[in-house]
């Protein structure tokens, strides 16, 4: 997908000024004053990923340029000088993305962030959960003017499963009246394996009860909408409950995961290990001299070194756990009821980064490991504290090798 805004507007001050916000997030600019440059343009070509588009133009006062840019299915959101309703109700008849009177100081501010949005939209999945296929299709388009990627489902059960099957997905659209069980149900069900920072639910019914938002949101929903609803508030939920996901989501990395390596850190370890079934093995991971590879190279080479590590790590070891502990120490976790089992993966590794040469432009990085492991039906306690030990020892012993008793 391009990475080009097409980025239409006549007053030079408010085109500049937009121009650069949006260059400074890293994406590409074309600029157009008139309806008559778009046309140009988009003869050129139409590969944007969005357009920014002030309603009014010198050759077009009254949005003449907007299905011009729409024709080509390009996501666009409309700026405008006008906050009329008349104008409004205009522009939103049309499948823009949104629609932004620049009468706010905040406008541009968001306006980029729905910029950003259609450019991560496309890796967000949601589910749309109806009986009614017209419905379903209705709410996809809608879902994908925003470019996110939509499955759909035409009964609880179905979502249920694949709910439980994906769980990339982020968020579920849910209609309530639907044959065999309902939507209230179904979303108090689904609570039950996928918790609120993971996925968001919005309720959409046409139910005349007037508790059918808090019955939704009592089951575990995050947002309730009344059918019939207007688009603008329709793309105002959606985007609020993805936001929302995606910063409890950020929290949560945060508290789990070691920001220079990406690993999880010494804390979530711990809490994932309380969750095995031992006998298990545990190994100590340690760079040698590392102190003098900061010192020899900086301290940028010395994050660089922890990265590779860190990377060999997750290839070898995909799928167990794996943690950085602290400054150049990293843990390893084995399904091992003794230390033998263990030695043959933990010698590849070591040698595999023996042999590691990293080119820089301060010239080649290397270096080695020592590792102390232990297994056993014993504690993670008792297991580290006997692999720390080892590590030890095979510092003492010349470091560049595994130790295991
Ligand atoms: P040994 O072979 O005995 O393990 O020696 P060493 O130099 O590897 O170990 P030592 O414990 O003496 O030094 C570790 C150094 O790691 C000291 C510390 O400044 C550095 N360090 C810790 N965390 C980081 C980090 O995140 N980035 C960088 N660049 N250095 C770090
Ligand atoms: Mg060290
Ligand atoms: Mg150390």
């Amino acid at each position: 997908m391009s990475n080009t805004i097409l980025l239409v507007e006549d007053n030079t001050a408010v085109l500049r000024t937009m121009q650069r916000i949006i260059e400074n997030d890293g994406f590409g600019v074309v600029c157009a004053t008139t309806k008559q440059e778009v046309a140009a343009i988009l003869q050129q070509s139409t590969d944007f990923m969005a357009c920014v588009l002030d309603y009014s133009l010198p050759d077009a006062a009254d949005g003449e340029a907007l299905p011009l840019v729409l024709q080509h299915k390009i996501p666009t959101i409309v700026l405008t000088a006008r906050s009329d309703m008349e104008t409004r109700e205009k522009v939103l008849l049309q499948p823009v993305v949104d629609y932004v009177p620049k009468d706010t100081p905040a406008a541009f501010e968001y306006t980029i962030k729905m910029v950003r949005r259609i450019q991560a939209n496309p890796g967000i999945r949601v589910l749309v959960v109806d009986d009614s296929s017209t419905i379903r299709s209705y709410l996809r388009q809608l879902l994908q003017r925003h470019r996110y990627e939509v499955l759909e489902a035409s009964e609880a059960d179905t979502a249920l499963r694949m709910l439980r099957d994906d769980p990339s997905i982020r968020l579920v659209l849910s209609d309530h009246d639907m044959p065999g069980k309902s939507g209230v149900v179904m979303v108090s069900e689904i609570r039950r394996f996928r918790s609120n920072d993971e996925l968001a639910i919005i309720g959409v019914s046409g139910s005349q009860d007037p508790a059918m938002t808090a019955r939704f949101i009592k089951a575990g929903a995050d947002d309730y909408l009344n059918k019939p609803f207007n688009h603008e508030e329709f793309f105002c939920r959606v985007t609020r409950n993805i936001e929302f996901v995606e910063n409890l989501r950020a929290l949560s990395r945060a508290a789990h995961e070691d920001p220079l390596t990406g690993l999880p850190n010494r804390r979530f370890f711990f809490e994932n290990v309380l969750k095995q079934t031992r006998p298990f093995g545990v190994a100590m991971v340690d760079i040698d001299h590392f102190k003098a590879i900061n010192d020899q190279f900086g301290h940028d080479m010395g994050d660089l070194a922890l990265k590779l590590l860190a990377d060999l790590l997750y290839g070898r070891f995909m799928g167990k756990h794996i943690a950085r502990f602290g400054g150049e120490e990293f843990v390893i976790m084995l399904q091992a009821g003794h230390e033998r089992d263990m030695l043959a993966e933990l010698e590849a590794f070591r040698e595999q980064v023996a042999q590691m040469a990293y080119p820089t432009a301060r010239g080649e990085l290397r270096f080695t490991l020592s590792i102390g492991a232990a297994a056993g039906p014993q504690d993670i306690g008792t297991l580290l504290k006997l692999a720390d030990d080892r590590l030890y020892k095979a510092k003492q012993q010349g470091r560049n090798r595994v130790c295991i008793d």
